[in-house]
């Protein structure tokens, strides 16, 4: 594989960018590579900068759930930028999108859009205290909220990829109160309860953990959290920004059938474009101004070329619901996948639901970020190398999820397939 070009671009762009990118885990530290500058993307497929051409797992990190470039989304931006890229100002098409959200998502009555993931999940915190007049949060070991101060603590993605202890410039006070349990350990939540409960103002939680790798929910995991956030007065939030429009139209909650009091959105309800909402009952977000006293405000929130991409995205998803098949593509490859891990003797952990899934290479089953820690990330690293040169694009950290997309085609999947087996078989 020829990477001449990537690698001149790399050099350049790390004597004005830090590290050459805009996002750490871009940089390919962890698979031991340097990054791959990508030209184009249509569909399943991308190229970089040599003219190398793979199919995409990736998807951004989840939005493009339609695949690169879909004219749909594509003629909407269009249409939307021509009559203007910014107002400051109120447009109808934001209550479209807002009520698309409102009647998909079973827990959100009201919505506010922003402008990425981090800053939902900000906001929503922010709102929960208001709301509570108290300042605990709760968080999980490997749970990625965004890079806000209050949510590094043990925070996955990223940081979970760099190994980084969690991140300089954060003053110890603005984590303080910020207590992180380890996830689907019901009886921890439970004991914390009982001696802080009173204090605590929310619970954050990604439904099925995206940013350790893919880790599901144990049954009634998620109901038991309900029923004691529900007993001690304390926010539910589900961060759905990744499982949100991704598990089912309406998120996990739709899909476990478990109501948060709040939920945070991004990714998928941008088409490919930056946005984020949160929301939830309308007595928690009437606490946002200029209603309420909560102050979240955002230059380019609402963002008419980006509100476009987003509706846009969410009728087709309406329409077309193209779960059950996304589900069958993925179930396709994680069994094959499986299967040929099982011949050739390597140690490979299978955690998937509907279209997202991690490939954990571990002798250990993944159901918290301690087991997920136990994954030989070497192994990981050589396993992305083979996959990459035999065309196949797969994130490069052993803690990030794998996505499909509709556009992924059967002729794809058995590629992918057999890359799978040569990559295997090299590991060996
Ligand atoms: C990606 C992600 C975020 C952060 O979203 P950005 O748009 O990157 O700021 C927050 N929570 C979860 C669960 C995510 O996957």
């Amino acid at each position: 594989m020829k990477t001449d070009k990537s690698r001149e671009l790399f050099k350049e762009a790390c004597r004005y960018i830090p590290g050459g990118v805009n996002s750490p885990v871009r940089a390919f530290k962890s698979v031991g590579r340097e990054p791959l500058f990508i030209e184009r993307g249509k569909g399943s497929h991308i190229w970089d900068a040599d003219g190398n051409e793979f199919i995409d797992y990736v998807c951004s990190w989840g939005p493009l759930i339609l695949g690169h470039a879909d004219p749909r989304i594509l003629a909407a931006v269009m249409d939307a930028a021509k009559r203007g890229m910014s107002f400051g100002a109120t447009t109808e098409a934001e209550t479209t999108l807002a009520k698309m959200i409102v009647d998909a998502v079973p827990s959100v009555e009201m919505v506010r859009l922003v402008s990425s993931g981090t800053e939902a999940v900000m906001s929503a915190v922010r709102v929960a205290r208001g709301f509570t007049g108290r300042d605990k949060i709760v968080k999980f070991e490997g749970g990625y909220h965004g890079h806000t101060d209050a949510l590094l603590a043990k925070a996955g993605s990223g940081v979970a990829t760099l190994g980084l202890p969690d991140s300089a410039g954060v003053p110890k006070g603005m984590t303080a109160d910020t207590l992180v349990l380890p996830y689907n350990d019901v009886d921890a939540v439970r004991t914390l309860f009982e001696t802080a409960g009173k204090e605590i103002a929310c619970l954050v939680v990604e439904p099925v953990a995206g940013n350790m790798g893919v880790v599901l929910p144990k049954e009634n995991y998620l109901a038991d959290l309900r029923e004691l956030t529900s007993k001690y007065g304390i926010v539910l939030i589900f961060d759905e920004v990744i499982t949100g429009f991704r598990l089912a139209y309406g998120g996990a909650q739709k899909l476990f059938g478990v109501t948060p009091d709040m939920t945070t959105l991004g990714k998928i309800i941008g088409g490919g474009m930056p946005v984020g909402a949160y929301g939830g009952r309308r007595e928690i977000m009437e606490q946002v101004a200029p209603v309420g006293p909560v102050y979240q405000a955002g230059t380019l929130s609402g963002n008419p070329v980006a509100v476009a991409a987003g509706i846009q995205m969410l009728t087709i998803l309406r329409d077309e619901n193209p779960y059950a098949g996304l589900e069958a593509k993925m179930n396709e490859i994680t069994d094959a996948l499986a299967e040929a891990a099982g011949c050739r003797g390597v140690g490979v952990q299978i955690n998937r639901i509907g279209s997202m899934m991690t490939a954990f290479f571990t002798d250990t089953p993944v159901t918290d970020y301690a087991t997920a820690k136990t994954s030989d990330t070497q192994r990981y690293a050589a396993f992305f190398s083979a996959m990459l040169e035999n065309g196949v694009y797969l994130a490069p950290s052993q803690f990030e999820a794998g996505f499909v997309s509709t556009a992924h085609t059967s002729e794809d999947i058995e590629k992918t397939i057999a890359a799978s087996e040569k990559a295997l078989a090299q590991l060996k």
